[in-house]
Formats: structure tokens, sequence, C-alpha cells
């Protein structure tokens, strides 16, 4: 099998840039890429619970595939290229903003801890949060005066941000419902990405159901990472379900351990 070896050689020596919780940054193709590769692992309340969740990965994958390139179609400008296979994308390089971008529509999670206010309660309006990306200090809330202030991302660019956090809310709240699906909340976040001289603010990361609040709209039941965190089960198939609904995955198709279930 010595012709396998030059290929294997020169997988082993693709560059790993950054590797997270749940996901890897590989050094990509052409310079200005990256490959980001989607891991089964799920992490909740700064990884302190960490388990691994077979085919969650692939299924991420899917998901933010089919997002990704919905807002690029729409003009929401993205770091996403295309996909290369069951776990990697092809994406653009950019300067990630060291913010978690919130966006809520209905009441739950730290806002409800927090504020006091019953799950499920509507919004009044859509609400934008701020959280600092810092593992070490858990994530604090900040707002817009700390992130201009320490200069993480300037007036125009935090205008930017939040125009685009926007039209991401409106644009997957309605592609969700479509679905029979609600988008109680989310949480993007933005990279600079520098076109010669120019630098304009894209989204990047990913979108899945690990970042996105999301309940089916006549039970109300949680398809997304709370399963996980409330430990309540059937983790990988309410999200084979999500890509089911949106149609990434096809009825019959099997992802992850044990064959998906329908979450009714
Ligand atoms: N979220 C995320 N990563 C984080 C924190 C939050 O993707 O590190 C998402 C989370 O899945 C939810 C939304 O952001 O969809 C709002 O989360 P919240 O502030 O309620 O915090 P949580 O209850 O998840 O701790």
């Amino acid at each position: 099998m010595d012709f396998l070896q030059p290929r294997l050689l020169r997988m082993n020596r693709r560059r790993r840039i950054y590797e997270g919780k749940a996901k890897i940054l590989y050094e990509g193709p052409e310079p200005g890429t990256l490959i980001q590769h989607f891991k089964d692992d799920a992490t909740a309340f700064n990884a302190k619970k960490h388990e691994v969740i077979e085919g969650k990965g692939v299924v991420n994958n899917r998901i933010s595939e089919y997002l990704f390139s919905r807002l690029n179609e729409i003009g929401v400008p993205t770091h996403f290229v295309r996909r290369l296979n069951a776990r990697e994308q092809l994406v653009r390089e950019v300067e990630i903003i060291p913010l978690e971008v919130v966006v809520r529509n209905v009441a739950a999670g730290s806002l409800s801890t927090r504020l006091g206010i019953d799950e499920g309660t509507q919004l009044p309006r859509s609400i934008i949060e701020f959280y600092y990306k810092n593992d070490a200090l858990n994530d604090p809330m900040v707002s817009e005066e700390h992130i201009t202030a320490f200069g993480w991302a300037a007036p125009q660019e935090l205008d930017d941000i939040m125009a685009l956090a926007i039209r991401v809310n409106d644009f997957l709240s309605g592609l969700f419902l479509g679905v029979g699906i609600k988008l109680v909340d989310f949480k993007i976040e933005c990279g600079r990405l520098w076109e010669g001289d120019n630098m304009r603010i894209v989204v990047a990361d990913e979108i899945s159901p690990d970042c996105c609040r999301l309940w089916d709209v006549k039970t109300n039941d949680k398809m997304d990472k709370d399963r996980f965190r409330k430990d309540l089960g059937g983790m990988i198939e309410a999200y084979t379900e999500v890509a089911r609904r949106l149609g990434v995955i096809q009825e019959n198709e099997k992802i992850g351990a044990g064959g998906p279930k329908l979450v009714k």
C-alpha cells in the first residue's frame, strides 16, 4: 500500500490553526481560506459538561451549510464557501471579532434566569445582546460601551454587526417557521473579511442547533442543545429532525448512531 503514503502524509501535515470545543480549523487549500471541521463533541457550562454525540458533527455541517448558503443567496455576507465532505467545509479566513452576538425573540436560558422572565414569554421586540468571548471569564455580557471603549469593535463595525444580526434573525425566523420550528434565540459570530484594502463584516463560525434554541411550533419540544444541557436525551434525533425538516437530510438517510427517530 505504498502508493497511499504521499496522500496520507499530506493529510497528516495539514496545519491545524485552531481547535475549539466543537470544531477544528485547518489551513485551507489557498491563501485566505480555511477548512472548518465539525467534531462530535458536545460541551456546555463552559466545557464542564462534555460528551461525544456520534454523528452530531455531520448533521451540524449539513445544517450550517444550508443556512449559510441561503444567507449568501439573499446577500447576507458570510465566510462560507462550500461543503467539502461529511464533516468539513471550505470557509474564507476572517479576523474573528471576540463577541458572541445573541439575538432573542422569546425568553429562555440566561435571559429568563437573570431577569426572572418565564421561559417561553414572547419578547416585546427582538433583543440583541453581546458577550465577550473569553472562557477564563466565562463569556461575560458586555455593553456597546465596553465593546467600543476596549476596541473589540469600532462603532461603525458594531452598527454593521447589529444590522447583520437583525437580517439573520428575520430571515432565519421565517425560514424555520416555514418548517414548523420557532427560532427562540441564537448566537452568531462575526469576522472582518479583508479584500485588498477593503474590509467588510461577515457572519462566520456556524449556525446549527448547537447555537440556536429551536422549538417545535406545535408541541414546544426542544430541538436544540438544551436537550444536552438539560439531560433530556434524544439530541441527535432532534438535530436530525431539524435537518430533515429543512430538507437537508432525506427521509431515509441515517446519520449518527442507532438511526434517527422522529421528535414528535
Ligand atoms: N449560545 C451559544 N454559545 C454560548 C452561549 C450561548 O451558542 O457560549 C447560544 C445558546 O445556544 C442560545 C443563545 O446563545 O441559543 C442564548 O444563550 P443564553 O444566553 O440563554 O445562555 P445559555 O442559557 O445557553 O447559557
